[in-house]
């Protein structure tokens, strides 16, 4: 267990197979996201996943497509606010 991971002891699926939730086709991980969602961990785990860039599996109840919407929404907001606030997005420098 990493220690930077602690959470991880909480896992709900600290003990299943690790081949739930890294299924072959994005539209499989059905199984996978219906154990994340009773997991008491979810957010921890998916902000460590996203944290690492994770590229594969199913992370805190999300796939990998779910995450990257996530982010570019979260990078949007992040450029909206910054250009609310008067001040230009990196990208845009
Ligand atoms: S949210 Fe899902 S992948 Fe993350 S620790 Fe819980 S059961 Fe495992």
């Amino acid at each position: 267990m990493p220690p930077d991971r602690p959470w991880q002891d909480e896992a709900a699926c600290r003990t299943l197979p690790i081949e739930i939730f890294f299924p072959p086709a994005e539209q499989e991980g059905e199984v996978a996201k219906t154990i994340c969602s009773g997991c008491t961990v979810r957010e921890p785990c998916l902000q460590a996943a996203l944290a690492a860039g994770e590229r594969f599996g199913i992370w805190g109840g999300l796939t990998t497509e779910e995450r990257r919407v996530l982010v570019a929404r979260r990078r949007a907001r992040a450029a909206a606010a910054m250009v609310a606030a008067g001040e230009a997005p990196l990208a845009a420098r």
